[in-house]
């Protein structure tokens, strides 16, 4: 089998109600996808943040076969390609290999140690609103009510804004939910430990991202002084960005995402590297269909750890936020019941591509 073409989508969904983290106001989101096509029928969907050029596809993808995964990875790379494009091509080529066998990708990732996953629902943004307190115990309460045991909220707005909403939520969600907050690299590493001390109050599951995301000393420092799980690392590229955050003891827990750190291919070796130093992994997702797929497979295949009887869940990123290219471009829709997201179970990504869709926001 050979690759013959590869076709390349720059996607923007207009986001009808803009949200903000601790960086950004949120007003569309985009993504790049890639379709990669080889002579035997069969075709390949990927994601990433971004897609490669024309001259790199062509030096490096077209006429290789889609099964010499880590071959093409390294020529993209030589080649000076951005890791969040290769991760684009590696997804479609695992999804290529995947329909090729007509198995899942899980199956190929080493088999699945569950085919059911527990979903935290991503939302809690800050809204332009007179009341936020009121908007995000509304929300919180909504995503309860909806059967999901776990869900994060966005902080980094300052003390006083934090502290009180933080509190605010935890007090309308109970204490048997599990509650992480995210502060997109909003705070100082002064801030982060002093805003940090006070959050930590609400029996909080992690802090993600309370500084800059390449501070591997400011990491170190901020989780010796927080008493709570301390994770990051969403934005980072490739084995080399994971090496010194994994082993300076910088996190508690890395979230890589697939469509940024170079696709499955380099995942599974920053995994690997995790294990090897009793990391964490729990994978970010923000994105389309394809990268909520490609997600899902991992965490089927991500051994527990520890190998314990009551083991830490093992949690899906399931982003509440609205985004048609999620919940339409595939065209059965992977939703939630009561807060569990089922694997796909289809050849490769399991997922089949709503091109009208694609069209449409291309
Ligand atoms: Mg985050």
């Amino acid at each position: 089998m050979k690759i013959v073409d590869v076709k390349t989508y720059s996607l923007v969904y207009p986001v009808q109600e803009p949200f903000a983290n601790a960086m950004r106001w949120t007003r569309e989101r985009a993504f790049g996808v890639v379709e990669v096509i080889t002579d035997s029928g069969i075709t390949g969907w990927g994601e990433g943040a971004t897609v490669p050029a024309r001259r790199a596809i062509e030096a490096q993808v077209i006429g290789r076969n889609p099964f010499h995964n880590e071959v093409i990875w390294e020529g993209l790379h030589k080649q000076g390609t951005d890791t969040a494009a290769i991760s684009a091509i590696d997804i479609a080529l695992w999804d290529i290999m995947g329909k090729a066998l007509d198995q899942p990708i899980h199956h190929l990732l080493g088999g699945a140690f569950r085919d059911r996953v527990q979903a935290y629902a991503t939302g809690l943004f800050r809204r332009d609103c007179a009341d936020h307190t009121a908007a995000l115990v509304a929300e919180a309460r909504g995503y309860a009510d909806a059967g999901f045991k776990a869900m994060k909220m966005k902080v980094g707005f300052g003390p006083d804004y934090d502290i009180k909403n933080v509190a605010a939520v935890r007090r309308a969600i109970g204490d048997d939910i599990l509650f992480a907050v995210d502060a997109n690299c909003g705070y100082d590493r002064g801030s982060a430990i002093a805003v940090g001390q006070k959050l930590a109050e609400n029996n909080l599951l992690w802090f993600e991202e309370p500084i800059s995301a390449d501070d591997v000393e400011g990491y170190v420092q901020i989780r010796r002084a927080l008493n709570m799980r301390i994770s990051g690392a969403e934005q980072l590229r490739g084995r080399w960005a994971f090496r010194r955050m994994i082993q300076e003891g910088a996190l508690d827990i890395i979230q890589p995402d697939v469509c940024v750190c170079g696709g499955f291919t380099e995942f599974r070796k920053i995994a690997a590297m995790a294990s090897a130093n009793h990391v964490r992994v729990i994978p970010h997702m923000f994105g389309t269909a394809i990268r909520l797929a490609a997600t899902l497979h991992l965490l089927a295949a991500l051994p527990d750890a520890p190998r314990a009887l009551e083991p830490f869940p093992a949690l899906l990123e399931y982003d509440m936020s609205e985004n048609a290219l999620r919940t339409m471009l595939a065209r059965e829709p992977i939703s939630h019941t009561d807060g569990i997201v089922a694997v796909p179970q289809g050849p490769g990504l399991g997922i089949e591509i709503n091109r009208d869709l694609l069209e449409k926001y291309s």
